[in-house]
């Protein structure tokens, strides 16, 4: 039976996914396409941004020479009428169309039939496939729909190959160039430094390649060879556990598993190339995803679906394999943390001196590894979905935390400015050093209290040391997060109190309880289709009165004699929820009283992060003693873009006009019930934004300990006047990029744009 188109579709796309470099990616692709559609030319030509040309990049069927020389401007030619047009071009003969423009080189002449098909990733075109006939005749429906469906799914593939190498010397091997990977903003600040890869234990692809030595690879196989015996085992444990459970069909799984363990061929071919020089997970991951391809390749859909057997087995193992010590060790100088999805609690693996910067493929500003990235003080850069995982363990990067952009293998001209940029930084540092301990106010003398958000003990120090005036957001969830149980009602209170005399008499904000979501507790695991809609927060308390009772208990009593602790409820969507909070408090107060403490009642307060509350905010305000707006979820539930999601991650922005509106909306709102209303979200910590929120009127800021310099020199800077008169200007914008523009320029005429970018 003939491939269907379906099946070569995914073949091609499987093989390109597993090609090792760009060069090998693009040549997969056009000789597949030539072979699949018996056309007489196939070529992709690539977006060149610095120079702002298409440039032939592979070919089957124009002169091979042509490939790095050929280079279009985007007005001139057919392909570069792709590009501009973003959508296909299918001409019976090239040459009767105005645009035709014969390109010596190119070797076009003898081809009338052309077809091409834009490569486009998240909005943008990055390239251009062309099919040929010499011919005279229009391609046909199926053969446009072929070409257009494998570009789209071959730009993801291809680009990850372009970002691990290959690409500088294949593009324009007389013009040495860096590329640089886009992602988002994830933490301010620059960084220079060598990647350093955190595996996702159940993830095969983050594994990276690790060159070793033959004494290394050695113990290497050795380490491999007993994982192998580790997970034999279990699955004999585990299979003779079931017997009785399960169906013969079921425990031929577990034979299979086994049988593929002690065949030799998956443990032989890793054993070879680990002498080859690899460590043994990245060995382990090359031969399991070659077979895991192979079978997805395959025709027969039980075959295919074998596919994922393998996957687990190598999942198995490699979690086996992670277990034990190896002998690699961390290399020495500044290291960038890099990985699929980096876990917050991996930036702990690499010393704190050590550490300049993290890049994750997933997740966006508003992750919690940004929000810690933040916190730390290092740049971070989220979302960048080109991120060759595997090809980068000790590859210098250059990373941009402003600008979302991570360079590998930087050019020394990319080092050199970098290492300038750097100095001025440093300069500016000392610069906000100064800041220090002088009040957070505007020249006319009105006060903005910075407070600053936590959750680690390890923090208070950088906190005081900051020249916060208190903690408006202590987010309790992360000494849950690093317990494996719940904490008991004295351990809390120990925590609690801690923080709360490190800052008496200046306020702490105990934010109550926050899991579900994107933190789930490891301790109570909660199985969702969409957890961010689900079951956290405040509802998960309020559906756990005997958690909620002692995490209330527990910061009354810590409260005790000191008297600075306010309570925070996250997640509140509607006065109900506050009601029945608020009695769960009374009774816990009411508890503590007949038990002899004699325990203040602290303010109550809520976040306003889901949108039903702006809208119910005039019941709720006469209710509550202050407000806090979480804009990380506001933003989320808004715009309805996950915080974590890759995808999206640019289309995230708490600067967009609805964010805004909201914003103006709930501050108007506190300012005629005469409460005072804080920002907590990270908007809060980026000079932009403070101005902004500044004109706004809001009461105070709560941001990450390293952003309080930073903002206080805003506070600083503009007079309330000034500062109404710069969020009037920017309330009227179209959209976030209109915002930004607004406060930037603003920040820069008064001397503070190196807050914003790099430099100072
Ligand atoms: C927020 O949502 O803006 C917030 C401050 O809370 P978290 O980031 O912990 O959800
Ligand atoms: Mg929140």
């Amino acid at each position: 039976m003939p491939k269907t188109f379906f099946d070569t579709l995914r073949s091609i796309v499987q093989e390109v996914n597993q090609a090792p470099d760009l060069r090998t990616a693009l040549e997969i692709t056009v000789t597949r396409v030539h072979e699949r559609l018996g056309a007489d030319a196939v070529s992709v030509y690539f977006w060149d941004e610095d120079h702002r040309e298409l440039v032939l990049m592979a070919t089957r069927g124009l002169p091979a020479e042509s490939v790095g020389r050929v280079r279009l401007r985007p007005g001139q030619s057919l392909v570069g009428l792709v590009l501009e047009r973003a959508e296909p071009v299918n001409l019976e003969n090239a040459a009767d169309h105005p645009r035709y423009q014969h390109i010596p080189e190119a070797g076009e002449e003898p081809f009338h039939a052309f077809l091409g098909v834009p490569i486009i990733q998240h909005g943008r075109v990055v390239g251009v496939l062309v099919v040929r006939q010499y011919a005279t005749r229009r391609f046909d429906r199926e053969e446009e729909t072929f070409v257009l469906t494998l570009a789209s799914q071959l730009a993801g593939a291809v680009l990850q190959a372009a970002a691990g190498g290959g690409v500088n010397d294949q593009r324009a091997p007389d013009r040495p160039r860096t590329r640089s990977l886009r992602g988002v903003p994830g933490a301010p600040g620059l960084a220079l430094g060598r990647a350093f890869v955190a595996i996702t234990p159940t993830a095969l692809e983050s594994v990276p390649d690790h060159p070793v030595d033959a004494a290394v690879a050695e113990a290497e196989i050795g380490r491999f060879r007993h994982a192998v015996t580790v997970v034999v085992e279990e699955m004999r444990a585990l299979s003779q556990r079931l017997q009785a459970r399960l169906s013969e069909r079921d425990r031929a799984l577990f034979d299979a598993y086994l049988l593929m363990l002690s065949d030799e061929g998956l443990v032989e071919e890793t054993v070879r190339r680990i002498r080859a020089g690899n460590w043994a997970p990245g060995a382990w991951r090359e031969t399991i995803l070659a077979h895991v391809h192979a079978f997805e390749a395959m025709e027969d859909p039980y075959l295919r679906e074998r596919a994922a057997d393998i996957r687990d087995l190598g999942q198995r193992v490699l979690a086996s394999l992670l277990e034990e010590e190896g002998e690699i060790s961390l290399p020495e100088g500044p290291l960038i943390l890099v990985g699929e999805e980096v876990m917050a609690s991996q930036l702990a693996e690499i010393p704190a001196d050590q550490l300049v910067g993290v890049v994750s493929a997933r997740g966006s500003a508003a992750s919690h590894l940004a929000i810690l990235a933040h916190a730390l003080g290092i740049p971070a850069v989220m979302g960048v979905e080109e991120l060759p995982v595997a090809r980068l363990e000790g590859r210098r990067l250059a990373i941009d935390g402003y600008q979302g952009r991570v360079y590998v293998d930087p050019a020394d001209a990319v080092l050199e400015e970098f290492e300038r940029l750097l100095r001025e930084e440093r300069e500016l540092e000392s610069t906000l050093a100064e800041l220090g301990q002088l009040p957070s106010e505007t020249p006319d003398g009105h006060s903005v209290p910075l407070y600053v958000n936590t959750g680690l003990l390890a923090d208070i120090t950088p906190s005081l040391r900051s020249g916060a005036e208190g903690i408006g957001l202590y987010r309790t969830e992360i000494p849950f997060l690093i317990r494996s149980g719940f904490p008991t009602e004295e351990e809390q209170v120990d925590i609690y109190r801690q923080v709360l005399e490190a800052f008496a008499p200046r306020p702490v904000v105990i934010r109550t309880l926050d899991v579900g979501g994107d933190k789930p507790l490891p301790y109570f695991p909660i199985e969702e289709e969409n957890p961010f809609l689900g079951w956290r927060g405040i509802r998960l308390m309020l559906d756990h009165p005997e958690l909620f009772l002692v995490q209330l208990r527990a910061i009354l009593r810590a409260n005790g004699g000191l008297g600075n602790a306010k309570i925070m409820l996250p997640m509140v969507k509607d006065p109900g929820e506050l009601r029945a909070a608020r009695r769960l408090l009374h009774q816990a107060w009411q508890e503590l009283r007949e038990e002899g403490h004699r325990v203040p009642l602290p303010e109550l307060g809520v976040m306003v992060e889901v949108p039903s509350l702006v809208y119910l905010l005039e019941r709720i305000v006469p209710d509550v003693a202050f407000l806090s707006i979480g804009t990380n979820d506001l933003t989320q539930y808004l715009l309805a873009v996950d915080r974590n999601n890759r995808h999206v991650a640019e289309l995230f922005d708490g600067f967009h006009p609805a964010v805004l509106a909201a914003l103006e909306r709930i501050l108007e709102t506190a300012r005629s019930a005469g409460r005072p209303v804080s920002v907590c979200g990270e908007l809060a910590g980026d000079p932009m934004a403070a101005l902004l929120l500044l004109g706004l009127g809001v009461s105070s800021l709560s941001m990450n300990a390293g952003s309080v310099p930073r903002v206080k020199w805003v506070v600083r800077s503009f007079t309330r006047d000034e500062a109404r008169a710069i969020a009037r200007r920017a309330l009227q914008a179209e959209d976030g990029a209109g915002v930004r523009a607004v406060l930037t320029e603003a920040l820069e005429a008064r001397g503070l744009g190196g807050l914003v970018r790099a430099g100072k």
